[in-house]
């Protein structure tokens, strides 16, 4: 099996998200200021995230976003097959892989960090451990995993199984995405 086509879309989505080494200009606020963001770090709709719905269109996968029904609202759902996708920023989520260097805590305050970003990482493995105490199967797509975009659709495939078929759900947001997708955007696969 091969894929052979990657949308122009995804792959220029993959180079913007890069694997930038440092968190975001954003990040870099003064404590003060980004605190009062920290609500927000369950953050929606980032770069990474798009990337991974752009590709899972491509491949023909239907899914439900920060589904409500379990806890932590994962990002992507597939509620027919009892699985659900994160995806996951590496210094947000502090990615504890040590081949990873996005999770580096910045040079100063690294107590103040410290706390903040392990007080994540905790609640991810909470919301995760209740996911599959209630029979659904995860799959955790960290940042720095993206790039490849040969391997993650593979990695994917292995996950969700065939696209389509009796596993089809309902779409909310099936409209708004196909009006962002390009016509060249689909991925063919060959046997
Ligand atoms: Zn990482």
């Amino acid at each position: 099996m091969l894929l052979i086509s990657v949308s122009s879309q995804v792959t220029l989505l993959a180079i913007e998200n890069g694997c930038n080494p440092m968190p975001s200009a954003e990040s870099w606020q003064v404590p003060d200021a980004r605190s009062r963001n920290m609500a927000a770090i369950k953050a929606k709709n980032t770069k990474p995230e798009m990337l991974v719905r752009h590709l899972l269109h491509a491949m023909g996968y239907r899914f439900r976003l920060h589904y409500a029904g379990l806890p932590g609202r994962p990002d992507l759902a597939f509620p027919a097959r009892m699985k659900v996708i994160e995806v996951r920023g590496c210094f947000w989520h502090q990615h504890a892989d040590p081949r990873c260097h996005n999770a580096v805590l910045p040079a100063t305050r690294r107590e103040w960090w410290r706390a903040k970003l392990k007080s994540n990482a905790a609640r991810d493995r909470k919301n995760l451990r209740k996911i599959k105490k209630l029979g659904w199967s995860a799959l955790v797509l960290w940042e720095c995993e993206l790039e490849d975009q040969d391997i993650l659709a593979l990695r994917i495939r292995n996950f969700l199984g065939q696209p389509g078929g009796s596993a089809r759900t309902v779409d909310r947001s099936k409209k708004r995405m196909q009006l962002a997708q390009t016509p060249n955007s689909l991925n063919r696969w060959a046997e």
